[in-house]
């Protein structure tokens, strides 16, 4: 079927039918180009997860005198000809393996 035959025919169609393929077309174009987009997938830069003790720096506690809190996980990645660090927390996000310290037999 052409694209000029089904205009054609558009013309016996009263205004409601009109806003229904209307309605119905843009939905198809839309889904159409969704599918056409190319996958704009931005790289990850590459993480590296390590185990960290931090101290919190209040004088009283007791990690003053420990080895601090935790372990926590940190991220480190290099972006822009840094190095970024960012805190993860007590456990590392699903499917990331860190540099885990072997335990010691
Ligand atoms: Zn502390």
């Amino acid at each position: 079927m052409k694209a000029e035959s089904i205009i054609d025919q558009l013309g016996t169609l009263s205004l409601t039918e009109l806003r229904k393929v209307a309605t119905a077309t843009t939905a198809l174009i839309t889904q159409i180009e969704s599918w056409q987009q190319p996958a704009t997938e931005i790289p990850k830069p590459h993480k590296t997860y390590r185990q960290e003790y931090i101290r919190c720096g209040k004088p009283t506690c007791r990690c003053i005198a420990r080895q601090g809190h935790g372990p926590y996980w940190f991220a480190y990645w290099s972006q822009g000809g840094r190095t970024r660090k960012e805190y993860i927390g007590k456990k590392l996000p699903p499917g990331e393996e860190g540099e885990r310290d072997r335990p010691k037999p």
